[in-house]
């Protein structure tokens, strides 16, 4: 039988209202018994059917604890994360290995960020994590580079043929450090509109995550520069969402797509 890729750890990102359900999707393809080869649950296993109760014990979300009138606390903390950590070791109950989902990650504080490192670094073969958040720049280095990168949007519908090509064309100027090109680059698309550039910083991540996990040619683009890359079309994609102009974001990609 094919057996769906897994990875110990995964970041999702996008837009808030998409990254919850994106990820207690990827969660449940970790759980279900008999995931397709995309990794996607089945929706019919016995797994499948407890994640849907919300009643599956290998499922352990984490999230901000709410202070005594309920509201979130600003920050997940080093505490939590450590007792995490002292559950790490325990098997499965009933699934192959246990999820650990960490909603809005972004909030972990640092010391917290570095405890769950420890984590990533040598994860019991049996877990995984899932750090739910919608900027993958509010976490470590260090922690970003041990995860597999998701986009929430990613699968959905794919982004334009026209978007694909505009990205591969960023991504070949990026690689080539060519900076003079790349401001054509954003003189020639400053009449795009603000969907088509949120298409085309779609795609970019798209392409990005997939060198990021050998599934293209990363172009001789290093990790930590493709990590970059991931950034900034994340924050291209922010800016976008909060109507900064297309001019704006294209002045700020052609800047800082040279390091
Ligand atoms: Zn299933």
């Amino acid at each position: 039988m094919e057996q769906a890729r897994f990875s110990h750890a995964y970041i999702v990102t996008g837009s808030p209202d998409k990254t919850e359900d994106a990820a207690r999707r990827l969660a449940a393809g970790l759980l279900c018994a008999h995931p397709g080869p995309d990794g996607a649950a089945c929706g019919d296993c016995a797994h499948c059917r407890k994640l849907r109760r919300g009643i599956h014990p290998d499922l352990i979300v984490l999230a901000r604890q709410t202070d005594d009138k309920g509201k979130p606390k600003r920050e997940i903390y080093v505490d939590q994360i450590r007792e995490l950590a002292s559950s790490a070791p325990v098997l499965p109950n009933e699934a192959a290995r246990k999820v650990y989902l960490i909603r809005e990650a972004g909030t972990m504080n640092p010391a917290a960020q570095n405890a769950l490192l420890k984590l990533l670094e040598e994860p019991p073969p049996f877990d995984a994590f899932v750090l739910e958040t919608d900027s993958a720049a509010a976490l470590l280095e260090t922690v970003r580079s041990r995860c597999v990168l998701r986009s929430a949007g990613e699968g959905e519908d794919a982004p334009p043929a026209e978007a694909r090509e505009l990205a591969e064309r960023w991504i070949d100027l990026a690689a080539a450090g060519a900076r003079v090109s790349l401001i054509s680059f954003a003189n020639e698309n400053a009449e795009k509109s603000t969907a088509e550039l949120t298409d085309f910083a779609r795609a970019a991540r798209g392409l990005l995550t997939d060198m990021l996990c050998a599934r293209l040619p990363a172009r001789g683009l290093s990790r930590p520069e493709l990590l970059r890359l991931v950034e900034l079309t994340d924050r291209c994609a922010e800016y976008l969402r909060f109507n900064v102009s297309v001019k704006h974001v294209l002045g700020m990609l052609s800047a800082e797509t040279v390091a």
